[in-house]
């Protein structure tokens, strides 16, 4: 037979194919089944892994979420079939404690909804991704400050954050700020941005101005730019760490529109 012989009686073109790929969603799929959104390089895609979900499955590991492999889909339009894993990181811990699982659930579900449809992906955001999970794999006891990384770098990454640098009404400099003037900075929850004291101050529009120390616009700056292979271990104080939390999750919120299921989970545990 040849092809064209084929494309006659086939009108649907049905590709397999092999592809990197890391877990960002699994959800069962009647009892035996799994249906998994895979984040690959060149975006997201949706695939049916059958029986995936019997224990003596040779899929079953490679449909939970973060582990990270070599995926070989078969596909004609829309959803796919997963056909074969071969996983090459399968980030066990996230899976063995509560805190991690809540967190790498956390970044898989902001990735997702960030994440265009293959093939209108993007590859920098798949190694940013990556990088997350990784640094979250490898510093397990500074889980929170990734999770701040992660949120600043995606904001940047969806064209959603201010410059950290300037003052978001008056465009001045922040760090000219830190040498002239003793106040603290604040974030405008309406303005989207941190404001310098001259600019606090009357309020134009009523709404509460979050007060931010100075030296936190910079934390803000490297946190959203620094890529994952320079970032060493960070201290930032528990006080420090909520007000770089508020900050950044009303920025996804309400400038993303990202408002996650799995981030009230997170709060819920209280960490
Ligand atoms: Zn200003």
């Amino acid at each position: 037979v040849n092809d064209s012989a084929v494309d006659s009686r086939n009108e649907e073109l049905e590709l397999v194919f092999n592809t990197e790929a890391i877990v960002v969603r699994s959800i069962a799929y009647g009892e035996n089944h799994a249906i998994v959104t895979l984040l690959t390089p060149t975006g997201k895609l949706a695939a049916l892994a059958r029986g995936a979900k019997k224990p003596q499955s040779r899929m079953a590991a490679g449909v939970q979420l973060c582990v990270q492999g070599i995926y070989s889909v078969r596909r004609r339009s829309g959803m796919g079939t997963l056909l074969q894993v071969e996983i090459t990181n399968s980030r066990r811990r996230l899976r063995e404690q509560l805190e991690l699982a809540a967190y790498a659930a956390y970044f898989a579900e902001l990735v997702e909804r960030a994440a265009d449809d293959a093939p209108d992906g993007s590859e920098s955001l798949y190694r940013l991704f990556e990088g997350a999970l990784d640094r979250l794999v490898e510093h397990p006891e500074q889980s929170s400050i990734t999770a701040l990384m992660w949120e600043a770098k995606i904001l940047l990454w969806l064209g959603a954050s201010p410059d950290w640098q300037r003052c978001v009404r008056c465009g001045r400099p922040l760090a000219e700020v830190a040498t002239t003037s003793t106040g603290d900075l604040g974030y405008s929850p309406a303005d989207g941005g941190l404001v310098c004291p001259a600019c606090q101050e009357p309020a134009t529009d009523g709404r509460e101005v979050l007060r931010v120390p100075v030296a936190l616009a910079r934390v803000l700056h490297q946190f959203s730019r620094i890529p994952w292979s320079q970032v060493r271990s960070v201290r930032l104080s528990a006080a420090s760490q909520g007000i770089l939390r508020r900050i950044l999750r009303h920025q996804l919120s309400e400038f993303a529109g990202l408002s996650l299921r799995s981030q009230r989970f997170l709060d819920s545990l209280d960490l």
